[in-house]
């Protein structure tokens, strides 16, 4: 837990400006993280923006609890199990902002009709499942049809991007329209934290 506190206070102090949270159930996705009480924990120790990514099967059944625990956005799955409109809104029910996420092999509009609905949209620029992987560089085209669609629509609506992000892949997802960059690896791994943040110039890592 000091070690939890301590990484927080480090992030904090790097100028990201928000946490983001994966939480895996194992079924939806082969990896199992942390889940509510680890998300109470975090809650307490910081005032960061918590943006809370569900990788798991029913998220439907879980929104509320994450919302109490803490959760300040949600993301959840179009390709799980729970019926995605009722799923937005029992996010915003709960006192939260919802997002949508697809995978990589889902195109970008499948999530075009629930664009008036959200706060955000998540593009995964990796399968989902564990850290540490490659970019995909077709997602960047799926960053871009989405933000295309969502000024089609006059929206104003945050797309996330997630998985490869660094120095490198972070230029053209931005170009691409992405405004919320997720690091975790190349944040982590860098000797700076400060420095590595800045590089990604979005502004909203982690
Ligand atoms: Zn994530």
């Amino acid at each position: 837990m000091l070690e939890l506190r301590n990484e927080i206070k480090r992030i904090g102090e790097s100028g990201i400006e928000m946490l983001h949270f994966d939480v895996m159930d194992g079924i939806f996705v082969n990896n199992i993280t942390y889940g509510l009480p680890v998300l109470e924990m975090v809650r307490k120790a910081t005032d960061l923006v918590l943006d809370v990514h569900l990788m798991i099967t029913d998220p439907l059944k879980y929104v509320k609890r994450f919302a109490e625990s803490g959760a300040d956005i949600i993301s959840f799955h179009t390709e799980s199990r729970s019926d995605t409109l009722e799923t937005i809104r029992a996010i915003h029910e709960a006192g939260a902002k919802a997002a949508v996420a697809i995978k990589p092999a889902t195109p970008a509009e499948e999530v075009f009709r629930f664009l008036p609905e959200v706060d955000m949209v998540l593009v995964m620029t990796v399968e989902p499942g564990f850290g540490g992987q490659s970019f995909i560089p077709e997602c960047t085209d799926k960053v871009r049809k989405v933000r295309e669609e969502i000024k089609r629509l006059g929206l104003d609506i945050d797309v996330e991007v997630d998985g490869g992000i660094n120095s490198s892949t972070a230029g053209e997802v931005i170009e691409a329209g992405a405004n919320v960059l997720v690091s975790g690896s190349y944040l982590f791994k860098a000797d700076d934290m400060k420095k590595a943040a800045a590089s990604l110039k979005a502004g909203s890592v982690c």
